[in-house]
């Protein structure tokens, strides 16, 4: 589904990603992993090109992102993708930030949109919360929203960035509790996390980057267990 062959990233001359090489099988989890600043966030913005790689050939959902003329409005429809911060629009109801994208994109119909509306909210357990406003709901509330709405356009691809990072601590379960339930319909996902017992749990496979390269690329059950580098090593024995 991804084929990534030396993708390299850099800011003004400053390598942020340097020539990262896998590829991720449709229905893979893979868990991202690694220190502030090696390039997590800027490897998964590059997969959608909100940012545009430096050099290398990437591939996904059979388009060529690196190649000319990409079709960004048809990659984009095809990922879903959730932040850290939300991002919901704060001026329509949950159920219209759901139905937005569908509608406006993909020209749903307004009632189609609604029921497939209602049909995530009950996903995420939000329905009764359908006429509110992101202001009044809680930082897991508002982050269930943001993973209903990515899934409103029915993505191939879901990338998450650090989806549980600005939650306070009670309301991280609720959160990686729909993404659980997520990894079991057999959805393709990209998770940069520093919950590393989820990732131990629900990723088929582990990323972990450091300075900005791909330093290992493991089953969930040898780098936790016995990571190959000394600096994956370091990095477990500080968050574990
Ligand atoms: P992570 O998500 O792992 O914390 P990032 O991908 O956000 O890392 O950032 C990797 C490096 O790239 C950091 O040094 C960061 O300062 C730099 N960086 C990220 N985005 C930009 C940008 N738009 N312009 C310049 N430097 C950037
Ligand atoms: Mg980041």
């Amino acid at each position: 589904m991804i084929e990534i062959s030396n993708l390299s990233k850099a800011f003004s001359d400053k390598p942020v990603l340097e020539n990262l090489s896998t590829s991720i099988k449709q229905g893979e989890v893979v868990s991202v992993i690694g220190p502030s600043g090696s390039g997590k966030s800027t490897f998964l913005r590059c997969l959608n090109l909100l940012e545009q790689p430096t050099s290398g050939k990437v591939t996904v959902n059979g388009i060529d992102i690196t190649g000319e003329n990409v079709d960004m409005l048809k990659l984009r429809s095809g990922i879903g993708m959730v932040f850290q911060h939300f991002h919901l629009f704060p001026h329509l109801t949950v159920l219209d930030n759901i139905t937005y994208a569908p509608r406006t994109v993909k020209g749903m119909d307004k009632t189609q949109a609604e029921r497939a509306a209602y049909d995530l909210l009950q996903k995420v357990g939000l329905t009764e919360k359908a006429a509110s406003y992101p202001n009044s709901l809680s930082g897991g509330q508002k982050q269930r929203v943001a993973i209903a709405r990515a899934l409103a356009m029915q993505p191939k691809l879901m990338l998450f960035d650090e989806p549980t990072s600005a939650l306070d601590p009670e309301m991280v379960k609720e959160v990686l509790e729909v993404m659980k339930d997520l990894t079991e319909t057999g959805m393709t996902m990209i998770i940069v996390t520093h919950e590393m017992s989820f990732a131990k749990e629900v990723a088929d496979r582990i990323l972990f980057l450091d300075e900005g390269k791909l330093v290992e690329d493991a089953r969930p059950s040898e780098f936790f267990k016995e990571p190959s580098t000394d600096r994956a090593k370091s990095f477990l024995a500080k968050v574990l």
